[in-house]
């Protein structure tokens, strides 16, 4: 009996240590958890704090790319810095002058590109500078045979005069070139539509300008030549309108100087690297 009290209460008691080992249990449970909060979190929330930078380091990632990409932008803007072109043209050419821009280009290494007259062309004294601009790597395009407004675009000569002139060109230099320089501009000259259609049917290009030296205007007075190119560069492609007269030659090596100082190569045209360049903004020529 006293067996089965005992172990009633053995029973009792055991449930009561069972209860009490419950309430240790519970109570270790608690202080293991108090333990786990206590050290665990602070490491948890170290690790957090760790993988913040982790975070960081995943956002450090397309910091990384976006500083990647702002070196590329550099890289880029100093392909672009590199890639400032400046074209320089002269017209009204082949002359006496010829060879002696001829001279000063070879000097400094530097291609241009040229628009001359049909009349010129035909000169034999200075065919052969025509040839060695061609040589040397220039461009040598038209300009007209008579240079005259009223027989360009009132009489409309236009295409036969240049399409003369190119073929004097092809037969001079063995170049096919397709690009030409309206006198005085494509516009007003060039301002109807049906003879715009015509210059495409002939396979003809055109080429205005960017910048105006006037320096056929400006006699002994090389330093303004300058001053004028100066002023009007502004963009990282530059087209300079020039012609073959005495102070232009003059002014020439310091126009090369500032565009080699202002981060500028220059660019020679290309025929199958044409772009348009006119003031009528017509993409077909
Ligand atoms: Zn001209």
């Amino acid at each position: 009996m006293g067996t089965r009290k005992s172990l009633v209460q053995n029973t009792k008691e055991g449930r009561g240590r069972i209860k009490k080992r419950g309430t240790i249990i519970v109570g270790l449970g608690g202080v293991v958890l108090l333990a786990f909060c206590l050290f665990y979190f602070p490491s948890l929330l170290e690790k957090m704090t760790v993988k913040e930078p982790g975070q960081n380091h995943q956002s450090a990632a397309p910091a990384k790319q976006q500083g990647q990409n702002q070196l590329e932008a550099a890289n880029n803007s100093d392909t672009q810095a590199q890639r400032k072109i400046v074209y320089l043209t002269f017209d009204d050419g082949p002359s006496e002058l010829t060879g002696k821009f001829l001279d000063v280009l070879e000097q400094h290494d530097i291609k241009a590109t040229f628009f001359m007259l049909g009349t010129n062309l035909e000169s034999p004294s200075w065919q052969s500078d025509v040839k060695r601009a061609v040589r040397e790597g220039h461009y040598v395009g038209g300009h007209s045979m008579t240079h005259q407004y009223n027989k360009l675009y009132e009489e409309r000569q236009f295409i036969p005069e240049m399409s003369e002139t190119l073929s004097i060109i092809h037969d001079l230099t063995g170049e096919n070139p397709r690009l030409v320089r309206p006198p005085f501009g494509s516009s007003p000259g060039l301002e109807d539509t049906q003879l715009r259609d015509q210059i495409v049917e002939a396979g003809i290009n055109i080429w205005d300008w960017t910048i105006d030296s006037n320096d056929w205007d400006l006699k002994d007075r090389p330093e303004q030549i300058v001053e004028n190119i100066k002023i009007a560069t502004k963009n990282d492609l530059e087209v300079v309108l020039m012609h073959e007269t005495q102070q232009t030659l003059q002014a020439l090596p310091e126009i090369i100087a500032f565009y080699q100082q202002e981060g500028y190569s220059f660019g020679v045209y290309d025929d199958t690297k044409h772009f348009q360049l006119n003031f009528l903004q017509d993409h077909r020529l």
